[in-house]
Formats: structure tokens, C-alpha cells, sequence
């Protein structure tokens, strides 16, 4: 039986800022909203092919930007070699996930035959060099050649609340501030996709990559993924692992549970772990991942081969809710054999070593504390475009009268990067809110940062009881 999607996206709804955002020299100003393809469904590479073809522009803008930046900042010859290196493990986790990038290429041929380099390697090349952008970027796991130019101050806010003891009624709600460089991220495109024999799923990401940074699927299990601890480099917690935008479609489609999802972002599947002779999923680097589903919700805290989880109440939660930014906390890991160890996830990273990841950290849980019982969609819209910090007494700082606000520059939940006013830069590409219900799943979203949207935020319900 299909199920029956109804999408709300508002014609006067959008984020007017968008204009002022940072593009790449002869490419397009962003659009106001991401564009939404509606519904897609069928095999891997039809919906790949779907996708390229309502949004083959988006793919070769996302495409054309980082494939110089790769070349520039790795060489041509290492990033054509790292291309097959996490391809490998792309296929052992779900071959599924080449046939949807190979569909994305095809889709989008006629759009990525203008490009600057389209003789230079090949489309589908090019699609699968944006799905490692993540990983050989921000958590290169060469030492040579290191161009030491990862944004530092980047990451990303979020959180879970379950039932109705943090919210008003009985429902999980998961959302995600994405802070990261806007160009090109946020060429965006969000949907709903129905893959043969799995889960339906909504996300909203930057053209041609598999998923961004949330995605939910109609069991109402939601996937949220932050940059994880600062010292990976330190602690060799890099590899050529399986990149998280493709990760997140596989788990999506395949787990009816939280509980599924952590299997498979920890350990791996049985297929996966016969393919590789592992005994756990190989990632690419330091990420935080926070999983939750209409009754649980999980942090697991992860380097390339270690993992731990943390669950309410670790961190003086006062209820069955969770709060994740950009470091770790846990005082244990699990090993590439999943055998407990004594090394702490925090050596990968922790509060001391990124103050900013602790400071917005801090933000969210004393919001959440707050707010406790009161918690709903709308709630949680504000909070995610809170521009205000606490103290160490809990009192609530905001800016003065007449100066730049704390999100300029500062370690809020809605951060803006890049001078004043308009912080070209950076700060949110998108914000999600995501509901999810006994009837089914409420997903919302904005394109950049959410304080700058004017309207309702462009919504999708899908799941058994919305009948449209
Ligand atoms: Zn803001």
C-alpha cells in the first residue's frame, strides 16, 4: 500500500536573505527555498535519475565547486585514488547506493556536459566525489598533502525530545541547525523518497548528495549527523570508511527502529561485515550521530573504528530527551571488534578542547530544561533560531541594545559567520524540524539560517493516516 504524502509549501513562505549569500564566480544566486521534488519513488537508480532530472542545475553547481576544491587542495591524481577507496566501501555497505548516484549522473547529464570539467573526469566521477566531500575534506584521513584549512569554528546544534514529558503531547521531535560554509551547500533540494522494498524517507541536501544532515523515514526513526571531536587528526580517527551522505539513505531505508539504525551505524550490516571480513562499520572519521524513533533517542559518539553511546540522563537530562553538538563525552569506547575499552571518546575531543561546541551545547539544555512539558513543533522552530547564550549562573544573556548581536561571530544556536550585517558566509544552510507521530511524520525545514525565513516553514506529512 502506498502511503499518502501531503506537502505544504507556502508560495509566500522563503528566506529573502538568500541573495546575500556566498556563491562561486558565475554561478547563480540561491533560490529563497530548497526546491521540493515532491515525491519519488522506485529502484536506486530511478530515483537518482529523478532526482538529476528536476534538479540537474543544483547537482552540477554542488559538483563544479567541490571538485575544484578537492583538486586545488589534494591534487587530482590523490582524490581520483580516494574516490575509489570509499566507493569500495560504499558498495560493500549497500551496492543500492552506486546505482543511486549513477541515476543522479544520468539524470543530470545534460546539466553536467556544460560544466568547466566535464572532460575531466566522468559524470558519475563527479557525483561520487560530491558524496565524499565531508570526508576528504573535513576528516582527511592522508597526512599528506594536509592543507590545514578546515573550518575550525564550524558545527552544528541539535536535539531530541521524546513523549510527552519534555513536549506537550506524546510525540518525538528532532531537529538540526546545519552550520557549515554556504557555498555550495546550499543548492538544496529536499523530497520524499520511496525506494523498492524499503523505508519512505524525507531530506533536504545540497544537489546530487545522498542525504544532508537529517533524514527521517515513515517508522518516524530520524538520523541527525554533527561533526564530532576536534582531535581526530591527533588520534588518528580518520579512514576510508562509508561517507555519511550515503550512509544515511541506506539506514534510513533499512531500519524500523532507533535500535536498528544504531546496529547498523556501529556495527554494520551482516552483509557489510561478510563483504569487508569486519566486525564493525568503518566510518570516515569523528561524527556524532543522534538517533531517535517515537520511543528512544541515542548519541552515539564515533571515530573512524570506535564508537560509544550516551542516553538521557548521562549528562543531567531531567527527562527522555538529548541535546548534541561537536564533541565528546563518553569515558569509554567500543573497539573495531566491539569489545568495551577503557579509552574514552573524550580523548577524541571533549568540552576543553572545543569551548565552543560546550557553550552551544550548554544553550540547548538549559532551553530544553526550561521548557520541559511544553515542547512542540513550533517551540521548537524558536529555539533553533535563538541567538542568545547563558551564564554560568543560568542567567540569560542577549545583546546589548545597538551592537552586533551574539550571532555574529559568537557560539549560539543560529550562528551568522562573515562580516555584519548580512555574514555571507556561513552559519545554517538549513534548520529541520521533524514530528514524529502515531499517525506519521511531520517533517519542516528552511533554507538557511531559520531566524532569516519569513512565513511557515515549507512542511511535508507522510505516513499511514495523512490522507492528503
Ligand atoms: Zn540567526
Amino acid at each position: 500500500m502506498v502511503e499518502p504524502l501531503e506537502a505544504r509549501i507556502d508560495p509566500h513562505s522563503g528566506n529573502p536573505a538568500m541573495r546575500h549569500y556566498d556563491v562561486s564566480p558565475g554561478h547563480p544566486p540561491y533560490e529563497s527555498r530548497a526546491r521540493f521534488l515532491g515525491e519519488i519513488s522506485g529502484s536506486w537508480r530511478s530515483i537518482g535519475q529523478q532526482v538529476g532530472q528536476q534538479a540537474g542545475d543544483l547537482v552540477r553547481w554542488v559538483a563544479d565547486v567541490w571538485w575544484a576544491e578537492h583538486v586545488s587542495k589534494y591534487g587530482r591524481q590523490d582524490t581520483m585514488n580516494a574516490l575509489s577507496l570509499y566507493e569500495a566501501q560504499v558498495a560493500a555497505l549497500d551496492p543500492g547506493l552506486i546505482e543511486f548516484m549513477e541515476g543522479v549522473a544520468e539524470g543530470a547529464g545534460e546539466q553536467l556536459d556544460q560544466s568547466p570539467f566535464a572532460g575531466d573526469i566522468s559524470h558519475y566521477q563527479k557525483v561520487l566525489n560530491t558524496n565524499i566531500f565531508d570526508a576528504w575534506s573535513y576528516r582527511h584521513p592522508t597526512a599528506t598533502p594536509w592543507a590545514d584549512t578546515e573550518p575550525g569554528d564550524m558545527g552544528c546544534s541539535s536535539f531530541a525530545t521524546v513523549g510527552d514529558g519534555p513536549n506537550a503531547a506524546a510525540e518525538t521531535i528532532a531537529t538540526h541547525n546545519r552550520h557549515c560554509p554556504f557555498n555550495p551547500k546550499c543548492y538544496q533540494l529536499a523530497y520524499v523518497g520511496r525506494p523498492e522494498g524499503g523505508n519512505a524517507y524525507w531530506t533536504i541536501t545540497p544537489g546530487g548528495a545522498g542525504a544532508g544532515c537529517q533524514i527521517v523515514n515513515d517508522k518516524g526513526v530520524s538520523l541527525i549527523l554533527n561533526a564530532g571531536g576536534n582531535l581526530h587528526r591527533e588520534m588518528n580517527g580518520d579512514a576510508f570508511g562509508v561517507p555519511w551522505f550515503l550512509l544515511f539513505l541506506t539506514v534510513a531505508a533499512q531500519a524500523d527502529s532507533a535500535a536498528e539504525a544504531i546496529d547498523m551505524i556501529t556495527r554494520g550490516t551482516p552483509a557489510y561485515r561478510a563483504q569487508t571480513k569486519r566486525n564493525s562499520l568503518l566510518r570516515t572519521g569523528t561524527w556524532n550521530f543522534l538517533v531517535s524513533d517515537r520511543t528512544e533517542c541515542a548519541v552515539i559518539e564515533t571515530s573512524c573504528d570506535r564508537y560509544a553511546i550516551r542516553r538521557p540522563g548521562d549528562l543531567g537530562e531531567i527527562g527522555n530527551y538529548l541535546v548534541m553538538t561537536n564533541h565528546c563525552t563518553c569515558d569509554h569506547s567500543f573497539n573495531a571488534d566491539n569489545e568495551r575499552t577503557d579509552l574514552p571518546m573524550t580523548r577524541f575531543g571533549d568540552a576543553a578542547s572545543n569551548p565552543g561546541s560546550a557553550r552551544r551545547f550548554e544553550i540547548l539544555m538549559q532551553d530544553l530544561a526550561r521548557h520541559h512539558g511544553r515542547l512542540d513543533s513550533g517551540l521548537a522552530q524558536q529555539l533553533m533560531c535563538g541567538h542568545h547564550q547563558y551564564d554560568e549562573t543560568g542567567t540569560r544573556l542577549e545583546s546589548p541594545d545597538g551592537a552586533a548581536g551574539f550571532q555574529f561571530g559568537g557560539d549560539v544556536t543560529c550562528p551568522h559567520r562573515g562580516e555584519y550585517p548580512h555574514a555571507p558566509e556561513g552559519g545554517s544552510a538549513d534548520a529541520k524540524v521533524v514530528v514524529s507521530r502515531q499517525s506519521g511524520v511531520e517533517a519542516n525545514w528552511t533554507l538557511g539560517r531559520p531566524c532569516e525565513w519569513v512565513g511557515p516553514w515549507d512542511q511535508v506529512l507522510f505516513g499511514k493516516e495523512f490522507a492528503g
